[in-house]
């Protein structure tokens, strides 16, 4: 068989690696080394750009190590018993074609996963390997995502942590169950374990300095993961149940929502269409109501039908369409808490209202200037001459506003 150019495998590996969601780099510390460059990004073969909560766009190399895989997981293309074309990167190869496309100011970083090959703990040492070489070798100060093998030894875990920005490990989906039946050989066991070690070393190093014989402190980006949505029959209310609990108990910067994307001479278990892609949007919008706006995962959760969030809306507006009792709300007296449940008003503007207010007494006009569009706002608040009379009230609101709630381009924008 002929020997694969650099080229060939890149296609292979980043291919492969177009279904991993869990690649943004939200939460981690700017680099001056990145921003000094200032030359912009380019296209390119697995290149992706992955989008930070404040907007800013980064550029990583998102690639496998391998698709060869000696697992079998029922919703992965690069399974065992998948018929895909295979390939396999070097440690040399990653690092080579990591500063390569560095230097030419194509990528601000790395996004390094890989199927298992031989063993967890040989995947993730040639992982390690290649972190290792970039740090101390080619002095690369880019971003490094490692999505770490749960059952790989905790001694690698920790060294990989050294090297890495952001740690990952995937949940895959949302309950033991399932992981079980499309998964086999992942243990829910070892997943837990391997994020709750990483949440201690996490902690352990949080507010060290710099060390010039250990370039970074362990994951000062922390750790994040990935579920698989619509792959088994698992509602909202459970996806975000289990959403909730990796928050609490491992600390997690971000869970991740991948839509399941139907795969070919895929299993009889999965089902064969994907599902709405506006089902992953709903999740993350819910998401951010509880880590951000101080909803609860029941009150939200309870505002669409059967568990699941109503696919037409986003969240917070059906919350708010539920309870209209709650408004309109005061703009001039309402505190930061209620201020938050109002559709429309995200987490900046409701900062703006609170310190202009301590100024001057806002008039809808105040507001429409603080916030991104004031017809959403409108129905759900009084400020000085405007009230929204029986608006709130109005059977069709729901029907009014619904063409105007535009899916957001990005999270904030509630
Ligand atoms: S271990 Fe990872 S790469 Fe291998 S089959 Fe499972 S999901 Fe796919």
């Amino acid at each position: 068989m002929a020997k694969m150019t650099l080229r060939e495998k890149l296609a292979i590996l980043s291919d492969a690696a177009k279904y991993d969601a869990s690649c943004a780099s939200s939460g981690a510390p700017g680099r001056d080394s990145v921003k000094s460059k200032g030359i912009g990004s380019t296209e390119g073969s697995g290149i992706c750009h992955a989008y930070a909560p404040d907007g800013r766009c980064i550029s990583l190399l998102k690639i496998l190590m391998t698709n060869f895989c000696v697992y079998d997981c029922a919703y992965c293309v690069n399974r065992s018993s998948s018929n895909v074309a295979r390939a396999r990167f070097s440690v040399e190869d990653v690092v080579a074609l990591t500063m390569n496309f560095y230097r030419r100011n194509y990528i601000e970083g790395l996004f390094l996963s890989s199927g298992i090959i031989r063993s967890s703990d040989y995947t993730m040492e040639e992982m390690v390997r290649i972190a290792r070489k970039l740090r101390l070798e080619e002095n690369f100060s880019g971003y490094i995502h490692l999505k770490t093998i749960p059952d790989a030894s905790s001694a690698l875990i920790e060294e990989a942590g050294l090297f890495a920005d952001r740690l990952s490990v995937n949940i895959e989906l949302p309950t033991d169950a399932t992981l079980e039946v499309f998964a086999p050989e992942k243990k829910p066991r070892d997943i837990r374990r391997s994020m709750g070690h990483l949440r201690a070393k996490i902690e352990e190093h949080r507010g060290e300095a710099r060390d010039r014989h250990r370039p970074k402190r362990f994951a000062p980006g922390g750790q994040s993961t990935q579920m698989i949505v619509g792959a088994d029959g698992t509602d909202d209310d459970a996806i975000l149940g289990r959403s909730e609990n990796l928050y609490g108990n491992y600390r997690l910067k971000r869970v991740y929502y991948s839509a399941f994307s139907p795969i070919p001479d895929a299993s009889a278990k999965l089902p064969l269409a994907k599902p709405p892609l506006m089902r992953e949007h709903r999740l993350y919008q819910a998401d951010w109501l509880m880590r951000f706006y101080g909803f609860d995962r029941q009150e939200i959760v309870a505002a669409g039908e059967g568990g699941m969030l109503d696919l037409s809306i986003d969240p917070k507006l059906a919350w708010a369409l539920k309870n209209r009792q709650s408004f309109p709300v005061d703009v001039n007296r309402a505190d930061r808490e209620m201020l938050l449940r109002v559709p429309g008003l995200g987490t900046r503007a409701v900062k703006r209202i609170l310190s202009t207010r301590r100024h001057r007494t806002l008039r809808l006009d105040d507001v429409a200037r603080l916030c991104q569009s004031i017809d959403k706002v409108r129905p759900f608040i009084t400020a000085l001459g405007w009230s929204p009379g029986r608006l709130t009230d109005r059977a069709g609101l729901r029907e009014i506003l619904v063409p105007k709630a535009r899916m957001p381009a990005q999270l904030e924008l509630f």
